[in-house]
């Protein structure tokens, strides 16, 4: 499809954000009805609607090799312990993927846990394991504002209040935003390869 090593984002209607475009495979969002069916969208039928997106038909339509149904939603589930028993990753919480930070999430709350229990084992000190929740739900909560930041703005959730032109034309300032300026780029990149 590209060989444009970097992420993109459209504030179409139907929203579409490519996901990490590679000269290999490329993973691709559509916008479609919660009560669609993937039999629904056929090779043809995704190709047009990403030609639609990017303005212009795309050069080498490659195998599409799976396609899937996935309801956006933000949880979490707090607190993440409950006497002795640990929440980890989707278990304690589940993020959009638009932000792509669901494993990311997952893996920082099994870091901090495997911290607080070698902790405990070595020195007999549970500061650490009593600090678990906290610890995990002040960087999710970070990430999971992230998330509804982003799926807000590559996603139109139908609210007639906030749909069409005007919430496209918002998202369009957004990233122009991101395009122009430093700090907003910089932040953005912060977010992305998870040093926020
Ligand atoms: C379409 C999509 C795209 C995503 N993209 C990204 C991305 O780009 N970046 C990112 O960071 N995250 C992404 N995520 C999120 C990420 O996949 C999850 O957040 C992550 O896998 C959560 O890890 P986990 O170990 O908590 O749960 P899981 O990966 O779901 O692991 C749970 C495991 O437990 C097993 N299991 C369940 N029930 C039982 C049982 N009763 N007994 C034994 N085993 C059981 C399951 O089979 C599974 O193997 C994406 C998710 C989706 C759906």
């Amino acid at each position: 499809m590209t060989t444009q090593d970097q992420r993109s984002w459209s504030p179409h209607s139907n929203a579409l954000f490519p996901d990490g475009f590679r000269a290999v495979a490329s993973r691709c969002y559509l916008q479609c009805p919660l009560d669609a069916a993937v039999e629904e969208w056929p090779d043809d039928r995704v190709w047009e609607e990403i030609e639609a997106r990017f303005g212009e038909p795309v050069a080498a339509r490659g195998p599409i090799t799976s396609r899937t149904l996935v309801p956006l939603r933000g949880v979490v589930n707090e607190p993440m312990r409950h006497g002795r028993l640990f929440l980890l990753g989707d278990a304690a919480h589940i993020v959009p993927p638009t932000g792509g930070k669901g494993m990311n999430l997952a893996l920082h709350d099994a870091g901090v846990l495997a911290t607080a229990v070698l902790r405990q084992r070595a020195e007999r000190d549970t500061s650490l394991l009593d600090a678990y929740s906290a610890t995990c739900l002040k960087h999710v909560w970070n990430y999971q504002a992230y998330a509804a930041w982003v799926t807000d703005l590559v996603h139109d959730a139908g609210d007639a209040s906030y749909s069409g032109a005007f919430r496209r034309r918002l998202a369009r300032a957004e990233f122009e935003r991101l395009f122009a300026s430093e700090t907003a780029g910089r932040l953005f990149g912060e977010f992305l390869t998870g040093l926020n």
